[in-house]
């Protein structure tokens, strides 16, 4: 059916909404194809609902393709299965968590492990029936603390989840490996740029995890790639490595020095290199160890004082440390924790009084790169005082490790010590081995061939459909508007009625939009009557088809403009030939 614009529900805006930040927010609202229903929660109107199922068509034919079942679970749910899982608190205020009339607790399901979990429990019970592999398209629910950018992090938002169960790990890394190559070909045909990077697995205790991440200068998400191999990361996963113990056999004894007004890394690097030079070389902010006390605040409420030692030249990434505690939360620690634990001295706090078997007794965490041996300026745990010369390993001891320092361009690549680069991308997929943890959690146990029971073993897979039709946006557009890839957009073609006053301007345009559906191919067709030609193709412009046939002028020698929405390159078609011209052009 040829979409017309004369009675299409659609209203192309001029001005860009006022709470729009990213481009594909302020063109898809502009251009008709989303409305703002309340923050993070967003209407399709007809043009944008066609790309939305686009997206999941091709998305939905490549899950066929491999072999997984598609099934729908609703997305109310009971509380009790999360509650068995512990998801019930640990997704903290991200659940949207309702009541019935009987006052019986249910959520808005955020992701599904719990359900297929437990309806395959229910319905199976032998290793014959695995491997399985099932998934669902459907709308999911987050009251994410931050919704952005219009469709891009959404409250409510349409994923693609699939979960797969096997007896064994290399069952498992096959049905891993499975959703991997399917992942490949749906982004590859929805015409997105893209790369596949290692990624946190989080504190659900699974082991392999990628995500695919589509490169966007506004993306919320930031990797590394290395400059030499093909190592590429998000840099929540990246782990810095650690060097080599240094003997300290000869390295000075340690001492305190007055130091007074030098709460800043910059205020004591400098006094250092005016009162305590160094033979070799100036001190620099990297000499010094820095101390950062932050709050874990757990599932349950309680709140856990964590204090980060790092390198004085770097920050603690948020990022990075958010999801080295999940589902803890990190909160600030305040002047009443300041004021609860005196013996931390604001500005001056050394791991000496640092650590849990110390006399405050918090818990000290260090950056790799405080390796045994290393030696350090840091705070003496005294007004206007710092210690020099402080080994790791011998004056003091924390109680691990821990991966939250910032990930700057230019650090050495975890495989080969090349440098790495930075970017910025946008998360359209992720997969995971998730491993046993729901199934033990949900007593999901087959019999093996020895008639022995074992636990199954499961993994994760999502697409954000709708984060996808964003994403595509994201880097699919110019000044004038949308560009989509011709397996997404609204239609293949955008015939323009031009010149406003003539019929048969009408009739050839209305016949070649008929002669086109005909030939399979989708048109939307601008019969406008009182619209300019100039309006026309502002909109057209906007709405993104990736061709245009713009009937008009051309006519009175029998022809037709054809134009190409990405390269802008025109070309004249006698009308006799357009459909045949156009099908060479769609069929690509
Ligand atoms: P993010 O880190 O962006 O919050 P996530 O890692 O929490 O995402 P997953 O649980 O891995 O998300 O969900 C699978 C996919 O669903 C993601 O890869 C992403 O494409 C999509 N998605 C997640 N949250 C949202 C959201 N709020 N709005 C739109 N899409 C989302
Ligand atoms: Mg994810």
């Amino acid at each position: 059916m040829v979409l017309r614009l004369s009675t299409l529900f659609l209203r192309t805006l001029r001005e860009d909404p006022a709470d729009a930040e990213v481009p594909s927010h302020r063109l898809l609202v502009r251009a008709g194809y989303i409305r703002r229903a309340a923050p993070g929660i967003y209407t399709w109107l007809p043009l944008g609902l066609r790309v939305l199922r686009n997206v999941e068509r091709v998305v939905r034919e490549e899950m066929d393709a491999a072999g997984f079942q598609e099934l729908l679970f609703p997305a109310l749910l009971p509380r009790e299965p999360y509650e068995r899982t512990g998801r019930w608190t640990e997704y903290g205020p991200n659940l949207f968590r309702l009541q019935d009339r009987k006052g019986g607790d249910y959520l808005l399901g955020p992701t599904h492990e719990e359900m297929f979990t437990l309806t395959v429990k229910d319905l199976y019970s032998s290793y014959k029936d695995l491997p399985l592999s099932i998934y669902q398209i459907q709308t999911k629910y987050r009251d994410e603390a931050r919704p952005r950018a219009g469709i891009l992090r959404g409250r409510e938002f349409l994923m693609k989840d699939s979960y797969s169960f096997d007896v064994d790990d290399a069952g498992l890394q096959r049905s891993y490996d499975a959703h991997r190559a399917a992942y490949v070909r749906v982004f590859d045909r929805l015409g997105i740029e893209y790369l596949v990077v290692a990624a946190m697995s989080g504190a659900m205790g699974g082991s392999a995890s990628e995500e695919f991440l589509a490169p966007a200068v506004n993306g919320e998400d930031t990797y590394v790639r290395c400059t030499s191999c093909d190592y590429a990361a998000n840099v929540e996963a990246v782990r810095v490595p650690a060097p080599a113990t240094v003997p300290w056999d000869d390295a000075p004894a340690a001492h305190v020095e007055q130091t007074p007004d030098t709460p800043t890394i910059a205020s004591l690097v400098e006094l250092l290199n005016e009162k305590h030079p160094r033979a070799d070389r100036p001190w620099t902010a990297g000499d010094t160890l820095k101390n950062v006390v932050v709050v874990v605040r757990h599932p349950d409420g309680r709140r856990e004082p964590l204090v980060i030692g790092l390198p004085g030249d770097r920050e603690v990434d948020a990022k990075r440390l958010e999801a080295q505690v999940e589902p803890a939360a990190i909160e600030a620690f305040t002047e009443e924790d300041f004021a609860a634990n005196p013996l931390l001295v604001k500005g001056y706090i050394g791991p000496q009084a640092l650590g849990e078997q110390s006399p405050t007794k918090l818990r000290y965490l260090v950056d790799p790169r405080v390796a045994d041996g290393t030696t350090w300026v840091t705070g003496a745990n005294g007004p206007g005082r710092h210690v020099i010369d402080l080994v790791a390993g011998r004056d003091f001891t924390a109680d691990g490790t821990i991966e939250a320092a910032e990930v700057r361009a230019g650090d050495a690549c975890p495989i080969d010590g090349a440098p790495l680069e930075t970017a910025r991308g946008i998360e359209v997929g992720h997969i995971f081995q998730l491993g046993r943890k729901y199934a033990e959690a949900l007593g999901l146990k087959v019999l093996d061939e020895n008639g022995k029971q074992v636990t199954v073993t499961m993994g994760s897979y999502g697409i954000g459909v709708s984060r996808a039709v964003a994403a595509i946006a994201e880097s699919c557009h110019d000044e004038a508007g949308l560009v989509w890839p011709r397996s997404i957009a609204p239609a293949d073609v955008h015939v323009v009625a031009a010149h406003g006053k003539d019929e048969a301007v009408f009739a050839v345009a209305d016949q070649v939009a008929a002669e086109l559906e005909a030939a399979g191919i989708s048109v939307l067709l601008d019969d406008r009557r009182k619209v300019p030609p100039g309006v026309k193709f502002k909109d057209a412009e906007l709405i993104g088809v990736p061709t245009m046939v713009v009937v008009g002028k051309g006519l009175a020698d029998g022809t037709v403009e054809v134009k190409d929405r990405a390269s802008g390159e025109r070309t004249d078609v006698p009308v006799t030939e357009v459909v045949a011209h156009l099908r060479a052009v769609v069929r690509g």
